[in-house]
């Protein structure tokens, strides 16, 4: 069976005529079909795909495909795509279709991707686990009782059971990492600034950033390079695409820094550890410089992150009145009740949770103690991070202290739930990119993944140390 593992390989049968691109988005709709008690779709634009299938193919008779032209991509529910429905999993949002497309969705189908459907994912892009989401939670393709991370849980498992070759999700605090290590796939999240944000239904504004899973590094950095860059309706985007990477050998000898305290984490589990220290001392004896470096702060890290995402999610989420857009009850008998019915029918019981402790923390009396705090915070961990990079060129330690916990687990008790993030937070509050990559099975059958985090806006670098990592250690990534 062909699975159409990486874009190189599709590009080439198509230039060959192999087979053409109606079959290969034909295979991927069998395979959504097929897999769809995992729940990773909320919704497959099948005709359309099909459609524009025959307009690829002659790009390829014609001899004038362009750079994504073969590849196939599902995008989580948070990122709008005109005259198409984009619900952040949420009832608020049911109907709502969008009436632009986001910066990031335009920038791949100029490219000549296809956008096959809307995966699904936590409401808001609020979890860890997809649990939270209006379409019940994503299950996880190695073992269905077993959840599939979150927020983006969706786009990791249709990139796990091979239902696309690759697809975008969203990271406000670990939402693609945290999936990606529980699915044993690829997963990207750039830089702050690095991807525009336009069209991504806003949870966070100042840690949100859009990236990608996938199975191959050059399939990555080929679709971050076309989705990367400025954007006039996103003023946070630097002034420069991602770097074009022509070769994926590693020249240098890097210099890398283990999160000492992270591996000392008591919650971590021991094979995951001894996993990441064979690694280490594999890369110091191939000449790498490996140190033992402390990062403080980690216990505020958890706390500080939800304080600053629920204030900012409470501001963002009050557009969401009832009036302008989405869900409107139909038992309000004033504006008032407008308000207030709308928002409690539309949103669940996570949502709301976070408005309210947003609210709170960035209430008259209690500002300074919490919110203002957490940013002092954020700025001593941003500036310490900062200087470890003109020390080290990679930060290296675990994406999550265990593999894909089962359905329901953590459901009652949010504080588990939220320390599911401990060490990928880290790298949303200081604005800098980090990848997950798979380092294989446990002994009980599920992948984890291996955090590495660059300075910020050196994701080219980034995926060149992955790509180096991935075929010393031999991680190949299979469809489960
Ligand atoms: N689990 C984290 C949260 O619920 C991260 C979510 C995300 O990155 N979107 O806030």
């Amino acid at each position: 069976m062909n699975n159409y593992e990486r874009l190189s390989g599709i590009q080439e049968g198509l230039r060959k005529g192999r087979f053409n691109m109606k079959q290969v988005v034909e295979h991927y709709l069998k395979r959504i079909d097929k897999l769809a008690y995992l729940n990773a779709f909320v919704e497959v634009f099948s005709q359309e795909a099909l459609q524009q299938a025959e307009e690829i193919d002659a790009q390829y008779r014609q001899g004038n495909p362009k750079i994504l032209s073969g590849a196939v991509i599902g995008i989580k529910d948070v990122l709008c795509y005109k005259n198409h429905k984009v619900s952040a999993a949420s009832k608020m949002l049911e109907t709502f279709s969008a009436v632009y497309t986001a910066t990031a969705v335009q920038h791949l189908i100029d490219a000549g991707a296809i956008i096959i459907g809307r995966l699904n994912c936590d409401e808001f892009a609020m979890g860890s686990s997809n649990e939270n989401s209006a379409y019940g939670p994503v299950h996880n393709a190695l073992d269905t009782k077993r959840v599939s991370g979150g927020s983006s849980g969706g786009s990791a498992v249709a990139v796990q059971a091979g239902m696309c070759l690759a697809s975008l999700g969203s990271d406000t605090g670990g939402s693609i990492r945290l999936p990606a290590s529980f699915c044993g796939v690829i997963g990207l999240k750039p830089g702050y600034g690095s991807v525009s944000r336009y069209g991504l239904l806003a949870y966070a504004s100042s840690f949100d950033q859009i990236g990608i899973f996938c199975r191959q590094i050059d399939d990555c950095a080929k679709i971050l390079r076309v989705i990367s860059g400025p954007d006039e309706n996103d003023s946070t985007t630097i002034k420069k695409k991602i770097a074009e990477i022509p070769d994926f050998t590693i020249k240098k000898k890097y210099r890398f820094g283990l999160i000492d305290n992270c591996m000392n984490a008591k919650d971590l589990d021991p094979e995951i550890k001894s996993r990441i220290e064979h690694i280490c001392s594999t890369l110091k004896k191939s000449g790498h410089q490996v140190d033992n470096i402390h990062m403080p702060y980690l216990d505020s890290m958890v706390p500080a992150y939800y304080i600053l995402t629920t204030a900012e999610a409470s501001s963002n989420l009050a557009r969401y009145d009832g009036v302008h857009f989405g869900y409107r009850s139909d038992k309000a008998k004033n504006m008032d009740e407008v308000y207030k019915l709308s928002r409690t029918e539309g949103f669940g019981d996570e949502v709301k949770r976070r408005i309210m402790l947003g609210t709170f923390v960035l209430s008259a009396g209690y500002y300074d103690a919490y919110y203002k705090k957490a940013q002092q915070v954020r700025r001593l961990i941003s500036d310490k991070t900062k200087a470890l990079f003109s020390q080290y060129d990679f930060l290296i330690g675990p994406v999550a202290s265990g593999t894909a916990f089962t359905m329901g687990e953590k459901t009652d008790d949010p504080i588990a739930m939220y320390l599911t993030d401990i060490f990928t937070v880290h790298a949303n509050l200081a604005g800098i990119p980090g990848i997950s990559l798979p380092l294989g099975k446990h002994s009980n059958g599920m992948p984890f993944g291996l955090q590495l985090m660059s300075a910020a806006y050196q994701e080219d670098k980034l995926l060149l140390c992955a790509a180096g990592l991935m075929q010393q250690f031999q991680i190949k990534i299979t469809v489960e």
